[in-house]
């Protein structure tokens, strides 16, 4: 049984930062499956030893908002069907937004174990303008900077304690 951890989020959010620090010094898959998964990437990660796969999704890169939408919510939909975690992934610079309370919705319906993290958080001030997604209804989040790493491990050691 292999693990999948897929990363949604808006586009912007921090997404593939993440993603690839959690590739570090290691490669991407490079994937060949045509259609739908082409917008996606792939690769290899560990945390204490314990092996998992991740996939970066977006890729979309429109500021339409219909497009935009529809986009969205078919990475979502394709992460629910593949990923056996979900980090979803908020951006505390541009605060709470509609479309992450489409996502959210999304993933509280699938049942999922999913991880809400707030990106960004580089310093004590964004902490408290994290609180802010406590109006997503949820009991707990994680904050994290992706450019330093800050905050990653703390979610990790979760998500491998879950699998
Ligand atoms: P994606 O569209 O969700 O994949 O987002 P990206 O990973 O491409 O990041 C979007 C922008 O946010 C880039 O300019 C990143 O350097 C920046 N970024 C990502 N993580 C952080 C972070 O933790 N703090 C700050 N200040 N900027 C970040
Ligand atoms: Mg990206």
């Amino acid at each position: 049984m292999s693990n999948i951890v897929a990363i949604v989020g808006r586009p912007n959010v921090g997404k593939s930062t993440l993603f690839n620090r959690l590739l570090e010094r290691r490669e991407a898959i490079v994937d060949s499956t045509a259609g739908v998964t082409r917008d996606r990437h792939y690769g290899k990660s560990d945390w204490n030893g314990v092996e998992f796969t991740v996939i970066d999704t977006g890729g979309y890169d429109v500021n339409n908002d219909d497009v935009f939408q529809g986009e969205i919510s078919k990475q979502v939909q394709l992460a629910i069907d593949e990923a056996t975690s979900i980090i979803f992934m908020l951006n505390v610079e541009e605060g709470l937004t509609d479309t992450d309370y489409e996502i959210h919705e999304m993933l509280r319906r699938s049942n999922k174990p999913t991880y809400i993290v707030i990106n960004k958080v580089d310093s004590a001030k964004e902490e408290i303008d994290a609180t802010e997604f406590y109006q997503l209804g949820i009991e707990k989040y994680y904050t994290i900077s992706s450019a330093t790493g800050s905050g990653t491990g703390e979610i990790l050691d979760d998500i491998v304690r879950d699998f």
